[in-house]
């Protein structure tokens, strides 16, 4: 009895571990095609650095080493409309990014702070098609480009006595966004609309000077939605929450975030999406799509 009840035991751990065996081989198996996978993914996707990319304003230093301290002295440095053919895009822990690129017969690093890409589809001429249009981190408008469909928005809609512009249909849809919040109970006016290629020139260039290379605030000129005429800045009746991150906790903040969409809004830079965009969330910044969408 004995025997057999050891034996009956040793069978049952034996299949329990010839079970777990199986289920851990499984796990391998699942966890070696997923790593295969992935390899195959990172090696066909291309680095974003690696295309042509031209120097948008003068004095752009080119170094050999993008570890920088005090004793680093610039390679060369480039001028407006110089153009680099990009080998790889990478970022230093301290935000500071960089594409790699061959100068001199070595490889060298520009700032990516410098570096501008225009995509053929935003060369097009006339105004670009609301929601097609591509501007982001890579990607740029021409530093002529301006809207030939911008309206001045009303007074009564704006926070400062400033003008602000958006292209007709963009405002249109605002303007029914902005008085059904205020029937809802919620005060939303507009603090920025469009912005040319020259002022978002000047506010990066300060905001370069003021917090260096890392900062992630502010946009390259020509690499603001803003300049598409179609995106705003959105404020509450709380002066202190303008531009805040707290704006999005607000009433007013999660109206917007809620029916936006209905209108053909969307909140370009979420919580969800830094890593992608570049940028930290910004509750008040919406741009225009054209399209309505489910909310
Ligand atoms: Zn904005």
């Amino acid at each position: 009895m004995l025997r057999t009840d050891l034996s009956r035991g040793k069978t049952v751990i034996f299949g329990r571990f010839f079970l777990q065996m199986t289920h851990c081989t499984k796990t391998i198996a699942l966890l070696m095609l997923i790593m295969a996978a992935a390899m195959r993914i990172s090696q066909s996707a291309e680095d974003p650095g690696k295309k042509e990319w031209t120097v948008w304003s003068d004095g752009c230093p080119v170094y050999a080493t993008t570890q920088l301290d005090t004793e680093t002295t610039p390679l060369a440095a480039l001028s407006k409309g110089d153009v680099i053919e990009g080998i790889k895009y990478f970022r230093n822990a301290d935000y500071i990014e960089w594409i790699a690129f061959r100068h001199e017969g070595q490889i060298a690093y520009a700032p990516f702070a410098w570096l501008t890409h225009v995509p053929d589809s935003n060369k097009a001429e006339g105004d670009l098609p609301i929601g097609g249009e591509i501007v982001d981190r890579w990607n740029s408008l021409p530093d002529t480009y301006e809207p030939g469909d911008l309206v001045s928005l009303p007074a009564s809609y704006c926070y400062t006595q400033n003008e602000f512009r958006l292209r007709r249909e963009a405002w249109e849809a605002l303007k029914v966004m902005l008085d059904d919040a205020r029937a809802d109970g919620c005060k939303i006016w507009v603090a920025s609309a469009y912005r040319s290629y020259s002022w978002q020139s000047g506010k990066f260039l300060q905001k370069v000077e003021k917090e260096g290379l890392g900062q992630r605030v502010s946009a390259k000129p020509g690499h603001s939605e803003h300049q598409l005429g179609v995106t705003v800045d959105l404020v509450g009746p709380d002066p202190k929450l303008a531009l805040e991150q707290e704006f999005g906790e607000t009433k007013e903040g999660q109206w917007i975030e809620t029916h936006c969409g209905r209108y053909g809004f969307r909140l370009t830079y979420t919580e969800d999406n830094e890593t992608e965009t570049g940028y930290i969330a910004e509750p008040w910044h919406l741009r225009y799509l054209g399209k309505p969408m489910e909310e």
